[in-house]
C-alpha cells in the first residue's frame, strides 16, 4: 500500500509517493494543463499509475492553488482557470482510490509545517506561500484556521495597493500582484526591456526570464537586480507587517519556490517587517522546512 501526494501549481504538477513517516520516496513533475479540469484529472491518474509502480494506492492527496469546499470541489482556482470543479469525485471515479483528500495549497503547507516543520508546537502562526500566486494560512490555538464559513483564508488577496494592478481574482492591488513570483518575473521582464545589466545579459544568452533569474542576479551582486529585489522585499514586508498587526504571531513562515532563496530573502524581511509593525518588533521569520515538498506531504497529513 502506498500514499501519493499531488501539488497542483499554476505551472507544474509535482507529485510524490510518501512512506509512513511522510518521507518522499519517489517523485514526478509535469507541466500543468491550463483551464481544462478533465485533462488535469487524466494527468493525475497517469502520474499516479507511474508513481504507484504496481502498488495499491491507499490514499491520494491533492493540493490546489485555490479555494476548496468540504466535498472536495474546487470553488475557484484562478491560476488554474478552474471554477466549481468536483475534482475529488472525478479522481475517485478515475482511480478507484477510496481516500481522496483535496486541500488548498497553503492549508497543505500549513499542515506539513505544523506536523513536521517550522510551526511545530506553535500556538499562533502565519504561513505565506509564494509561487505563481500568493497563498497563506493562519494557525490559531495550535491548529489551522479554516475560516469562519469553512472556506479557508485568502491572505494573498488582502489589499496592499488600493487601485493597483488587476489581480487574477478580479480585484485590484491584492498582495499577490506585488508579492508573488509572477511579480518578481514582471520586474525582471521590465529590467530586460529598460536596463543594461546582468538580467538582460543572461536573458540574451537564453536564460528564462523568471523570478529565479532576478534573484540569482541579485545574489551575484548586480546593482539593478539588487535594487529590484529590494523593491520586492519592501512590498512583501508591508504585507507581512499588516498581518503581524492583526495577529501578532509567534512565527511567520515563508514557503513556496521563492523561499528557496533562504536567508537572502529572510534577512531583509527580518529587518524591514519590525520597522513597519505597530510594536516595532515581530515574531520569528522562518523558511518553511518542508520546502518545495510541503504541498505533496501536506496533502496527505
Ligand atoms: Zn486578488
Amino acid at each position: 500500500m502506498i500514499k501519493l501526494g499531488f501539488d497542483i501549481g499554476g505551472t507544474t504538477v509535482k507529485a510524490g509517493a510518501v512512506d509512513e513517516e511522510y518521507r518522499i520516496i519517489r517523485k514526478l513533475a509535469r507541466p500543468t494543463p491550463k483551464c481544462d479540469g478533465a485533462a488535469l484529472c487524466l494527468l493525475i491518474a497517469d502520474m499516479a499509475r507511474e508513481l504507484a509502480n504496481g502498488d495499491e494506492i491507499s490514499a491520494l492527496g491533492i493540493t490546489v492553488p485555490g479555494s476548496v469546499d468540504k466535498e472536495g470541489r474546487i470553488v475557484a482556482a484562478v491560476n488554474l482557470g478552474l471554477f466549481d470543479f468536483p475534482i475529488r469525485e472525478k479522481m475517485e471515479k478515475l482511480t478507484s482510490v477510496n481516500e481522496v483528500i483535496v486541500r488548498n495549497d497553503a492549508d497543505a503547507a500549513g499542515e506539513a509545517e505544523l506536523a513536521l516543520g517550522a510551526l511545530k508546537g506553535v500556538n499562533t502562526g502565519l504561513i505565506l506561500t509564494i509561487g505563481t500566486g500568493v497563498g497563506g494560512c493562519l494557525v490559531l490555538g495550535g491548529r489551522l484556521f479554516h475560516g469562519g464559513l469553512d472556506r479557508g483564508t485568502e491572505l494573498g488577496h488582502a489589499m496592499l495597493d488600493r487601485g493597483g494592478m488587476l489581480c487574477g481574482c478580479g480585484h485590484r492591488g491584492c498582495i499577490e500582484t506585488l508579492c508573488s513570483a509572477t511579480a518578481i518575473r514582471r520586474l525582471a521582464e521590465a529590467a530586460c526591456r529598460e536596463e543594461d545589466g546582468m538580467i538582460r545579459e543572461l536573458a540574451e544568452k537564453g536564460r528564462e526570464v523568471d523570478a529565479k533569474l532576478l534573484i540569482d542576479c541579485a545574489i551575484a551582486g548586480d546593482g539593478e537586480a539588487l535594487r529590484l529585489f529590494d523593491e520586492y522585499t519592501d512590498a512583501l514586508a508591508d504585507a507581512i507587517a499588516s498581518f503581524v498587526n492583526i495577529l501578532d504571531p509567534e512565527v511567520i513562515v515563508l514557503g513556496g519556490g521563492v523561499s528557496g532563496a533562504g536567508d537572502f530573502i529572510l534577512d531583509p524581511l527580518r529587518k524591514k517587517v519590525p520597522e513597519k509593525c505597530f510594536f516595532g518588533s515581530c515574531g520569528k521569520i522562518l523558511a518553511a522546512e518542508a520546502g518545495n515538498d510541503a504541498g505533496v506531504i501536506g496533502s496527505l497529513i
